[in-house]
């Protein structure tokens, strides 16, 4: 089968390997569609610290498909049944996995990291991975690609959470990529009602405009503030997400809350230098000027 391969501190491929073959507590799914991560794409440039040196894996964890063949011992789960995969498993004995919180479990193991993932024809799913639950079966009415997105779309559900994004609520989201544009449709969705998306790319913003933004801004640093300030009569967001890659974003981020506003990091931010200054007085005080 066709896959696309990584071999830490090594090379990325897309090339012919062996289709995975399942024990009897496995299951063997065929592969319905498959979304690249900005992970799988770090972990090109940068290599894994979960892989050893030379370890070589199939890459890819986003993802949904048909069960093709499951181990004698799989309950609950038949060929032919279409389902979308929760990417990481938990331990089981961490404090985080007792709480329920797998997916901040410190030992975790994922697809497309710790074992073969999803982009490639066929993936095997491990014993943990059925036992777990992380199958879950898809109404017939989700297409491929639209059940290949709902691993990003439940981060950023969990993310508004969070941030209890509320009816009513307004927002700002710094980054307009797919997850900033995710952001967007569900802070819509739950009622928001001003959503104010920056980002430096005209064309992305223009995807958030077709998508129900309230206003779109392409600079950074003033612009931001007084666009804010103007569509919400002065009071700042209630709540603020950083779909980015920057501190600046976040500091900024900080001065157009409103009081009781929540911020959102939601982005990591690659390199060293990742600190955010924080003027505590802004938060306590709520004093901009
Ligand atoms: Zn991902
Ligand atoms: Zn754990």
């Amino acid at each position: 089968m066709i896959a696309a391969t990584y071999v830490q501190g090594g090379a990325f491929a897309v090339e012919d390997v062996p289709r995975p073959s399942i024990w009897r507590d496995e299951i063997l799914l065929r592969v319905g569609a498959s979304s690249i991560c900005g992970t799988d794409v770090r972990i090109i440039r940068n290599g894994h610290r979960k892989l050893r040196a030379g370890r070589k894996i199939v890459l890819g964890h986003e993802f949904a498909g048909t069960i093709e063949e499951t181990g004698a011992e799989v309950i609950g789960y038949r060929p032919g049944l279409r389902v979308g995969i929760v990417p990481n498993m938990g331990c089981g004995r961490c404090d985080m996995c007792a709480r329920g919180l797998a997916n901040l479990c410190p030992d975790y193991t994922a697809f497309g990291i710790t074992m073969d993932g999803c982009h490639a024809e066929y993936v095997r799913l491990l014993a943990s991975a059925v036992q777990q639950g992380n199958a879950i079966p898809l109404p017939d009415s989700l297409s491929w690609i639209e059940a290949s997105l709902i691993e990003p779309f439940s981060c950023v559900v969990n993310g508004q959470r969070a941030a209890r994004l509320m009816p009513g609520d307004s927002a700002v989201i710094f980054g307009a990529g797919p997850i900033g544009l995710m952001h967007l449709l569900l802070a819509r969705h739950t009622g928001a009602s001003e959503v104010i998306l920056v980002d430096p790319d005209e064309r992305r913003l223009a995807s958030g405009r077709k998508l129900g933004a309230s206003a779109v801004i392409p600079e950074s640093g003033d612009g931001v503030l007084s666009t804010v300030m103007e569509w919400t009569a002065g009071r700042g967001v209630d709540v603020a997400i950083t779909a980015c890659s920057s501190c600046e974003a976040a500091e900024l981020a900080v001065d157009l809350l409103a009081p009781l506003g929540r911020l959102c990091l939601f982005g990591g931010v690659p390199g060293d230098d990742v600190r955010m200054r924080l003027n505590v007085n802004k938060v306590h005080y709520r004093i901009w000027w």
